[in-house]
C-alpha cells in the first residue's frame, strides 16, 4: 500500500496504474462499515484508493469537527492488505489560501440532514468533486448508512457529467442492530445500550409497513412512539419519505426512506431504512 500526501504523489501514484479504479472516499477512524466498502471496491476493481480526509468545509460551527476521532496509524493496518494508494490530503491543499469554487446540490439538499446541518451538503459534494477530480476513478463506494448523501452525490455525479459509476453498499451493524459509525466511539456504556432504539424504531416502521400500513404519519408516528420510550433518545427528525425525491409521503406507493437524527447525550446518530 501507498501512502501519499500530496496531490502531485497522488497524481504520478494514479498514472502508474492502469485498468479500472475504485475510489473509498473517508473520513478515517475505519470501523468495518468503511471495511465492507473497500473489499467491494476490490472484488469490483483492478487498484483501491482509499481517501481520509476530516473534511473542515462540511462541519457546522458547532459541530464535532476538531473532536472528531482520528488514528491514522490504526486505519492504515486495517487496509493495507487490499488497498493500493491511501490519500490523506492537507487541508491546506484541500482548501488553499484563495479558495471560493463550491458545488451546490439544490433541492434535493434542503430537508433531513440539509435542514439540520446548514451548508452540510455543500461542503460534502465539493469535497467529493475535488477527490474525484483528483482519483478519476471508474468507481466510486458510499454507504446506505448515509442515505441522502449517496443521493446527492448520485444526483451531482449525473447533473455534472462526473465519468464515473457510483455503487451504494449496504449499512454494516452491530450484533443489536447499531450501524456503525466512527461516532459510536463517543457513548458510553448507558448510552451504547440506548442507542439501539434507532434500529429498534425503524424495525417496528417496517414491521407496520409489513403489515400492510401505507399511511405515512402512522409510520413515522410508531418511529416516535418508540423512540420516546428511551429516556437517553432525543430524536431531532423522524421522516418517512419519498425514496427519489426526499420530499415527506403522505401515503406511501412506491419507495420509501425511513430515516432519522437522533441525540443520545451530545452524540448525533442516524439511521434509516428502505421500504419497498
Ligand atoms: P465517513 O468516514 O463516516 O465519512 O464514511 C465514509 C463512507 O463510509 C461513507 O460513504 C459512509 O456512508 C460509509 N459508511 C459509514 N458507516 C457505514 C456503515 N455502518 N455501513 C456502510 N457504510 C458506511
Amino acid at each position: 500500500m501507498q501512502r501519499v500526501i500530496t496531490l502531485p504523489d497522488l497524481r504520478s501514484a494514479r498514472l502508474s496504474f492502469s485498468g479500472t479504479v475504485g475510489l473509498v472516499p473517508t473520513m478515517g477512524y475505519l470501523h468495518e462499515g468503511h471495511l465492507s466498502l473497500i473489499r467491494r471496491a476490490r472484488e469490483e476493481c483492478d487498484h483501491v484508493f482509499v481517501s481520509i480526509f476530516v473534511n473542515p468545509t462540511q462541519f457546522g460551527p458547532k459541530e464535532d469537527f476538531a473532536r472528531y476521532p482520528r488514528d491514522l496509524e490504526r486505519d492504515f493496518r486495517l487496509i493495507e492488505s487490499f488497498t493500493d494508494v491511501v490519500w490523506t490530503p492537507s487541508a491546506e491543499e484541500m482548501y488553499p489560501q484563495g479558495y471560493q469554487t463550491w458545488v451546490e446540490v439544490e433541492a434535493m439538499t434542503k430537508p433531513l440532514e440539509g435542514a439540520m446541518r446548514p451548508g452540510h451538503f455543500r461542503g460534502v459534494t465539493t469535497v467529493v468533486a475535488k477527490l474525484f477530480n483528483a482519483v478519476q476513478p471508474h468507481k466510486a463506494y458510499f454507504g446506505q448508512k448515509d442515505a441522502q448523501q449517496a443521493a446527492v452525490i448520485r444526483r451531482m455525479v449525473r447533473d455534472l457529467n462526473f465519468p464515473l459509476e457510483i455503487v451504494v453498499c449496504p449499512t454494516t451493524r452491530e450484533l443489536d442492530g447499531l450501524a456503525m459509525s466512527s461516532r459510536n466511539v463517543y457513548l458510553d456504556s448507558e448510552q451504547r445500550k440506548a442507542a439501539t432504539v434507532l434500529f429498534r424504531s425503524l424495525s417496528a416502521a417496517k414491521e407496520l409497513y409489513e403489515a400492510g400500513e401505507r399511511n405515512a404519519e402512522k409510520i413515522r408516528g410508531k418511529m416516535r412512539d418508540v423512540l420516546a420510550g428511551e429516556p437517553l433518545a432525543e430524536p431531532q427528525y423522524v421522516s418517512c419519505a419519498d425514496y427519489d425525491t426526499l420530499e415527506e409521503l403522505d401515503e406511501i406507493k412506491g419507495k420509501a426512506l425511513l430515516s432519522m437524527a437522533v441525540f443520545i447525550g451530545k452524540t448525533r446518530l442516524i439511521d434509516n431504512f428502505v421500504l419497498g
